[in-house]
């Protein structure tokens, strides 16, 4: 019997964990920040909560004797992709990332590239009006020095009380999204930039579409470096993956 963690908070994670059940020989954990107060239901054993650091994963890695480590966590998760890194090389466990492809542009798009947040802000300024920012509530004080700009704000849950929030209009929903609403959402707000991490995937690429058809500019956030190790794309690839672990199916 493998034991997997598999290392949550994204869909691929979840329907990864749906899929790794059904293989014989495998037993599934996930674990989850716990950032999100009600995370939607998720197959197999779930635990919540940081691990404290390299040291807690280490300890928790070899106390509940987990044999392989899958980490689904999104592609923005950077220190928890590093912490796994360091605690599997130093227990030897091997590893796997699940990373799905970043968007790219295709010709007659007008995207702006850029390394943070506050690179992403300062793309803004003198150039925006009305700006929907869908980068989640964690990073949104970076823009609330943009007095002069507008922002729809898509969030899946509240912000903090003490945040820091831009002057506009907070909109909670989570993905997916389709192409019409997302139009729709675009022209009903007047949007003139959109500013969006390259998180990938189809859950949330419809706005991208959207921009590209109605001509609107996206500040797109690059994705910060990944530690060294085997990658997979998708679920399916990472389920050939755990199967070459000798998982038994
Ligand atoms: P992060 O900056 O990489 O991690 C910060 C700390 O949160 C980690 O050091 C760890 O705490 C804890 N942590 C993160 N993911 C964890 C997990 N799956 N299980 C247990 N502890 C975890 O992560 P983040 O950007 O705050 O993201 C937190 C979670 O939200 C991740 O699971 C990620 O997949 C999900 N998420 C993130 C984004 C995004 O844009 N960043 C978007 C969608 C979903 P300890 O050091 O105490 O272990």
């Amino acid at each position: 019997m493998k034991r997997v963690l598999i290392l949550g908070g994204t869909g691929d994670a979840s329907a990864l964990a749906a899929k790794a059940l059904t293989l014989p020989g495998v037993e599934v954990r996930v674990s989850l920040a716990g950032r999100t107060p009600q995370p939607l239901a998720i197959p197999g054993i779930v635990r919540i909560g940081g691990f404290g650091g390299v040291a807690g994963l280490t300890t928790y890695l070899r106390d509940e004797a987990i044999d392989v480590l899958i980490d689904a966590t999104h592609p923005f998760a950077a220190q928890i992709s590093l912490n796994a890194a360091a605690a599997t090389d130093e227990l030897g466990i091997p590893r796997l990332m699940l990373v799905r492809p970043a968007w790219e542009s295709v010709p007659g798009d007008q995207w702006i590239e850029v390394d943070n947040m506050a690179a992403a802000a300062d793309a803004l300024e003198g150039q925006a009006k009305r700006v929907f920012l869908t980068i989640g509530r964690q990073q949104l004080a970076s823009f609330a020095r943009l007095h002069e700009i507008w922002f729809l704000m898509r969030l899946i849950n509240q912000p903090e009380p003490e945040a820091v929030i831009p002057k506009g209009l907070l909109l909670f929903a989570q993905g997916p999204f389709d192409l019409t609403a997302e139009r729709q959402l675009l022209i009903q707000h007047e949007i003139d930039t959109i500013v969006t991490k390259n998180s990938g995937g189809s859950a949330t690429n419809a706005k991208i579409i959207a921009a590209r058809e109605l001509g609107i500019k996206v500040v797109m956030v690059r994705r910060p470096p990944i530690p060294p190790g085997d990658q997979v794309r998708d679920v399916e690839e990472a389920l050939v993956w755990l199967r070459g672990m000798g998982s038994g199916a």
